[in-house]
């Protein structure tokens, strides 16, 4: 049976939910409050070492630890992940330290060398990674890999049995985990559980490639309330199912479709990740950011700055996208030394081949740009490899006139969303790719594109860079408004306020 799937979006639901839910975070005093666990493949903590050689543990700032910490320090939340660190490492007294300062307990779990190598590098990150972004040519289906998965699966999953109590609700995080809550099961421990997916679900022709996609399709059924970013992703989702287990039925709510295999029931919902978008407006306010931006438009003698920000993935288009520049600087070549671009690429997953490629092409189109297009007294393209702080990188979005964000496949792309937050001079154009996540939600007040359309693109940076004034404030106040509603903090109500109505409705 085909699933009708509507395309409402969960915020035109959320007026009701509102009323009939509670708020996870500030329950009614005479309501038990359900306590949370959130299982990631990372602890949010981050490891470095001082001055005299000792290991320094801080708890880690993204928009995951904004979210999930109010709701985790009010009910006395826990967090499960890897620490990063492999199993000979001690951490005990530090993990303590940056659990108060997060204000919830952190249970760490401990992984061997091999099991890094055979889960996380190799399945996660060379399986599921490619996989999930259509890449299937870059998969090493390796069956090694596949069965620690497994393992580490149920590592994960007897953490969190050993640390919860049957009123808990387990909150897996993203592709490495998979498999827990059908791990749970396997350990004979009974828990509420609910899943995010991070990246994009694979349609059905990619997603039947991989040697294990029935297991995992069933594995995820185990689970009562199984989230994704888009709308899109679901119904790839569901399409996969409806090919995997036949007699499936389903039940269209509305806002969430649930999923009977004959077993257990499980709700299938679209929630858009996002930001905390007041932090990142607050620091592009601040006059420490206002100051930085000014210098970098002096550094860049007043050109029109077009800005990129990705982590090296060949999931984020970066050639295509200097292909596309390139193609811009060509065609409207009176605009040259009028706008530069500058490109920051964040080091990523350097110890697969790919990684290391998609450097090398983006380090000879950056070179050959400079070379064939630059002049004494201007620089195309100014590219950094390597990771800025928080203020730097904000600076960077209040000075560009432009945000070019063209991945190839993202799930939801925060680069987009943090733009902008920091864009309170509300005169930014965002550059969107049709294939971000984020372009569910921002179609229409963002310039969108195919960026395998080179000239397509080049056209879009045309009419950003000319778009008057007041058409640049109009679509830059509608994108802010989007984005500071549907915040980061939204987004988590949004996905445990569901969690809520899909135990009312018995999954
Ligand atoms: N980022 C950062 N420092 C940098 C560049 C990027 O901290 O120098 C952060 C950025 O603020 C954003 C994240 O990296 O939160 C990238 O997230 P996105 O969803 O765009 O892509 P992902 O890397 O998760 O695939």
């Amino acid at each position: 049976m085909k699933a009708s799937v509507d395309c409402q979006a969960p915020w035109e639901w959320m007026g009701n939910l509102d009323r009939r839910l509670n708020d996870w975070s500030r329950p009614k005093r005479q309501e038990r409050h359900r306590r949370l666990v959130v299982v990631s493949n990372r602890l949010p903590i981050t490891m470095s070492e001082d001055g005299t050689g000792s290991l320094q543990v801080r708890p880690s700032s993204g928009g995951l630890v904004t979210a999930l910490s109010p709701v985790l320090r009010y009910n006395g939340g826990l967090w499960v992940g890897w620490s990063g660190a492999t199993a000979n490492v001690y951490l005990d007294g530090h993990l303590d330290e940056a659990s108060i300062q997060l204000g919830c307990s952190l249970e760490a779990v401990t992984l061997s060398e091999k099991e890094v190598n055979d889960y996380y590098l190799g399945f996660a990150n060379q399986v599921l990674w490619p996989l999930f972004h259509d890449f299937p040519e870059c998969c090493k289906f390796d069956p090694g890999y596949w069965y620690t998965y497994v393992d580490v699966n149920r590592k994960f999953a007897q953490v969190a049995a050993r640390i919860s109590t049957a009123d808990d609700y387990i909150w897996v995080q993203d592709y490495h985990l998979l498999l827990l809550a059908r791990e749970l099961r396997g350990i004979g421990v009974r828990r509420q559980t609910g899943f995010f997916l991070h990246t994009p679900f694979p349609p059905l022709e990619i997603f039947r490639r991989l040697p294990w996609g029935r297991q995992i399709i069933k594995a995820l059924l185990n689970y009562h309330l199984v989230g994704f970013q888009t709308h899109h992703d679901r119904d790839n989702f569901i399409g996969c199912v409806e090919k995997t287990i036949p007699g499936v039925h389903y039940e269209n709510t509305g806002r969430l479709i649930v999923v009977n295999d004959g077993n257990h029931r499980t709700a299938v919902g679209a929630f858009p990740i996002s930001i905390d978008f007041s932090a990142f407006e607050t620091l592009a306010m601040s006059r420490e950011v206002e100051e930085r931006a000014n210098h970098l438009r002096e550094a860049v003698s007043n050109c029109q700055i077009i800005l990129g920000v990705d982590r090296l993935d060949y999931s984020k288009g970066i050639p295509l996208k200097l292909r596309a520049y390139r193609a811009f600087l060509e065609r409207f070549s009176h605009l040259r030394g009028r706008v530069t671009m500058v490109q920051i690429v964040v080091p990523s997953r350097d110890h697969i081949p790919q990684y290391r490629a998609v450097r090398a092409e983006v380090d000879d189109l950056v070179r050959q740009i400079n070379e064939s297009l630059g002049t004494p007294g201007w620089t195309p393209v100014h590219y950094m490899y390597g990771t800025l702080d928080r203020p730097e990188l904000v600076a960077l979005y209040r000075a560009a006139a432009v945000a070019l964000v063209t991945p190839v496949k993202d799930g939801m792309n925060l680069v987009a969303k943090e733009y902008c937050a920091a864009n309170v001079d509300n005169d930014g154009v965002l550059v969107l790719s049709e294939f971000a996540g984020a372009a569910s939600q921002m179609r229409g007040k963002a310039l969108t594109v195919n960026p395998h359309d080179i000239d397509g693109v080049a056209n879009a940076l045309y009419r950003a860079h000319g778009m008057p004034a007041s058409e640049r404030r109009l679509r830059m106040r509608g994108l802010r408004s989007l984005v500071r509603r549907r915040d980061i903090r939204w987004w988590s109500d949004l996905f445990l306020r569901s969690a809520e109505e899909a135990l009312y409705m018995g999954t």
